[in-house]
């Protein structure tokens, strides 16, 4: 029999990636998987293409997001799962993350304008598949842009010299803290999930994290070894949380992260699963 895996992690062309939501989960179903996620940034508008495909190759899916946020100087991605897609508040909570994100990459835009780096939204706008009036937008592209101007070789080279944290470019632009991330995910009835724990640099500020009212923690993610998802195992485990996983697939963006690359078991995704299923029970008796 077919080992049970299911990839929580995965961003499509409504955010980063570079497969649309068809393509994602027929990609899925070749690589064996058997559960998926998608975790779009700030969006969930690759669902409802995505669920028929799913339907079809007999892929159980689960909602998902992945939110941007800021703990201190920090920032923090925190995934939703399992609410339903119908719910007002995470479709809310999806159209701010939007307008934020239209500031935040002004703001970005401006900053590379004024080091000799004149972009335009138009520009930015054509190197996305989608465009801002469904995708979401973020660095990644602004990256892209820099590329195809020639103001960089690489996308390595664009974060490096100006759009990672820190940089000369990078704008936060993240108004929202990882705790009230977490209450409006609770408020559409989802559950809150601390995104790759891996990458958190500052360890007062994964104590923090681990304070709030989280219901999980990706313990699997990326290339990431077991000897090192250890470590989220066992936290996940002593505080009685739920153990999430995935990929991060970005695509080509990220050629050397294959979807599938870390995934959960059955038992771990029954879990979500069996929440998703309530949620969406509920929507469809009302
Ligand atoms: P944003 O949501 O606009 O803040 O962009 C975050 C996304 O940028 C991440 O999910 C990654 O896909 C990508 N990213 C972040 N840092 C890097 C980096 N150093 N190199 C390449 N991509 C990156
Ligand atoms: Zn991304
Ligand atoms: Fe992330
Ligand atoms: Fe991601």
């Amino acid at each position: 029999m077919q080992e049970f895996r299911a990839d929580l992690h995965c961003h499509t062309t409504y955010s980063d990636g570079t497969k649309s939501p068809q393509e994602l989960v027929e990609l899925a179903f070749q690589n064996g998987l058997l559960g998926l996620a998608i975790t779009d940034h700030d969006t969930i508008n690759a669902y409802p293409s995505a669920l028929p495909v799913a339907k079809k190759l007999k892929i159980e899916m689960i909602s998902g997001v992945e939110f941007s946020s800021v703990q201190g100087n920090e920032s923090v991605h925190i995934l939703a799962y399992s609410f339903s897609f119908d719910h007002p508040i995470i479709k809310q909570f999806c159209l701010k993350h939007h307008q934020r994100r239209i500031d935040r990459n002004r703001e970005i835009l401006a900053r590379l304008s004024k080091q000799g780096m004149p972009i335009t939204e138009a520009e930015v706008n054509e190197v996305s598949l989608l465009g801002n009036s469904h995708g979401t937008i973020g660095r990644p592209h602004i990256a892209l842009a820099m590329i195809k101007k020639g103001y960089v070789n690489n996308l390595q080279e664009a974060f490096q010299k100006y759009l990672g944290e820190g940089k000369s470019c990078y704008h936060s632009g993240n108004s929202f803290t990882a705790k009230e991330t977490i209450e409006i995910i609770h408020q559409a009835n989802g559950l809150a999930v601390i995104a790759h724990p891996h990458l958190i640099f500052q360890q007062k500020i994964l104590h923090e994290l681990l304070e709030l009212k989280i219901d999980g923690i990706e313990c699997y993610y990326a290339k990431y070894p077991l000897e090192i998802n250890q470590r989220w195992l066992k936290i996940a485990k002593k505080k009685g949380l739920l153990i999430t996983g995935g990929s991060d697939y970005h695509g080509e963006i990220k050629p050397n992260i294959p979807l599938g690359c870390s995934w959960i078991n059955e038992e771990n995704f029954r879990k979500l699963h069996d929440h998703y299923l309530s949620n969406i029970k509920k929507t469809t008796q009302s």
